[in-house]
């Protein structure tokens, strides 16, 4: 088990939160790029929700041809570097490499991916050229993955990009919420430095659309406006005590630390309240900022956790304990909370049930709760005619919004893509879906 010391520099919290993934050397990366097979077929390719063409880039690194690898992954996916390193390639492209098959390990696809990518931020190479000037304007809201996606692939269409940001950064969640080690915000940043000087789309920071007039007036200034506005705040538990100091939203508290690092205050004894990839990250953060004893606590057995099992194995190795079937019933404290009670759960024709009598409390001086984002249900009421889902049997659909198969909204100057149309899922299906969805507008804007 790791154990890390809380970290009171920049070196210390850099050494703590050193990259899962790191960049490879030439060398490694011509190694690495030798074993692949270059498959018919290649079932990597159809793993990826942005289809990049694998076996290409692999063998364009092999022939000392990065800069060409590196246009091959963004003709795809315009997130490239950021994938290269965040992405669940485990579960997606290196999980589907043929090698899998002989228990062999799989081509380290998302690491030649960040190589090559990196090279050309770094020269800042001039890989891209605009289309021909159509003379019209699209608006973007949101300068995260989707938002980012969305104008480039809109630049390249020839169409004028402004995007409206609420932050005072781009890259969404790349920046603020994503884990550290998986990518620093240089690293997130850099790439959105390199696809503005390539596009020369306009963002406008601290830009938030907040409201009706905000939407007519876009509405009024441009052809076609295209929402990337990811989710919300974490979402309430709605049991006693949740306002006690020291109850954070696993989000909010990844905010804070990518903002602060070794700054951002931990508590000794952290409990993590979630089964998700957001409650895994939390419970990797907080050991590795120093928290003497940090628990996953879990309503649910460890085989229903909706996070990848390498994130809670990740978590584990950092130091992270786990309680599974545990339901929590309030947060004690008085102002600050000293600790959470819980009820114990067995399973029941498929759903869960509490164990009578079986109430016990956990010691601990702050809670993360990785309970999911909420949805910006009611600043996207406010865009006539866009439809919200409503009636879904699984609950965290309410609010997703509802696109057609060009992402279109049910207003038809409208389209939308990424975590506020999905529900939340990774970075590469917000590139994906988001370069979908301006071949959609492209359409309509030549209707
Ligand atoms: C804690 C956490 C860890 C994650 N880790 C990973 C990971 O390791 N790998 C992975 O692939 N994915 C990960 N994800 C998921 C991934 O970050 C998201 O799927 C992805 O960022 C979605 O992109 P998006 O552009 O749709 O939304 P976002 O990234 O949320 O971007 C939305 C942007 O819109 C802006 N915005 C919001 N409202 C307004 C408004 N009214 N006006 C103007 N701007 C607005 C926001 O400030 C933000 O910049 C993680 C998510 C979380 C919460
Ligand atoms: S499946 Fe593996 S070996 Fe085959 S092309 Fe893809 S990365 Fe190369």
């Amino acid at each position: 088990m790791a154990e890390y010391k809380k970290p009171t520099t920049e070196a210390e919290f850099a050494k703590n939160f050193h990259p899962k993934k790191p960049l490879m050397t030439d060398t490694e990366a011509y190694y690495e790029s030798s074993r692949c097979l270059y498959c018919y077929d290649a079932p990597c390719i159809n793993a990826c929700p942005t289809g990049i063409d694998i076996p290409t880039f692999i063998r364009q690194i092999n022939s000392d041809n990065k800069d060409g690898a590196a246009k091959t992954i963004y003709d795809s996916n315009w997130m490239g570097h950021a994938c290269g390193n965040v992405c669940p390639t485990e579960e997606l492209c290196e999980g589907a490499c043929v090698y899998t098959n002989s228990d062999v390990k799989p081509i380290e696809i998302g690491r030649l991916q960040a190589h090559a990518t990196e090279k050309v931020i770094r020269t800042k190479k001039k890989l891209f050229r605009t289309g021909k000037d159509t003379g019209k304007k699209v608006a973007v809201i949101g300068a995260g993955p989707a938002g980012i996606s969305a104008a480039c692939e809109l630049r390249m269409l020839g169409h004028a990009v402004d995007v409206f940001e609420a932050k005072a950064k781009p890259s969404g969640l790349c920046v603020y919420g994503v884990a550290p080690y998986k990518l620093t915000n240089e690293q997130a940043l850099d790439e959105i430095g390199y696809l503005q000087d390539q596009f020369g789309f306009n963002v406008h920071y601290n830009k938030p659309v907040s409201g009706r007039a905000d939407f007519d007036k876009l509405e009024k200034d441009y052809d076609a406006i295209f929402i990337g506005i990811g989710l919300g705040t974490t979402s309430s538990l709605g049991i006693p005590g949740e306002d006690k100091q020291g109850v954070i939203g696993a989000l909010e508290y990844v905010e804070e630390l990518r903002t602060k690092h070794h700054k951002t205050p931990i508590g000794n004894n952290v409990i993590v309240l979630g089964g998700g990839n957001t409650a895994m990250d939390a419970a990797s953060e907080s050991c590795r900022m120093g928290a003497e004893s940090v628990i996953i606590a879990y309503r649910r057995g460890p085989e229903e956790m909706g996070a990848y099992s390498f994130e809670f194995d990740l978590a584990k190795k950092s130091g992270a304990k786990a309680l599974f079937n545990v339901t929590p019933v309030e947060i004690m404290g008085n102002g600050s909370v000293t600790g959470v009670k819980f009820i114990r759960n067995k399973a029941a024709y498929g759903k869960i049930e509490a164990i009578p009598g079986s109430e016990f409390v956990e010691i601990c001086d702050m809670v993360l709760l990785g309970t999911g984002q909420g949805k910006q249900v009611e600043l996207l009421e406010q865009v006539s005619g866009v439809k919200l889902e409503q009636k879904s049997r699984i609950l965290d659909d309410r609010g997703r919004i509802v696109v057609n198969e060009h992402y279109q909204t049910n207003n038809p100057k409208y389209f939308a893509a990424g975590d506020a149309v999905n529900g939340g899922v990774e970075v590469v299906n917000a590139a994906a879906e988001a370069k979908k969805a301006t071949h959609g507008i492209d359409q309509y804007l030549k209707k």
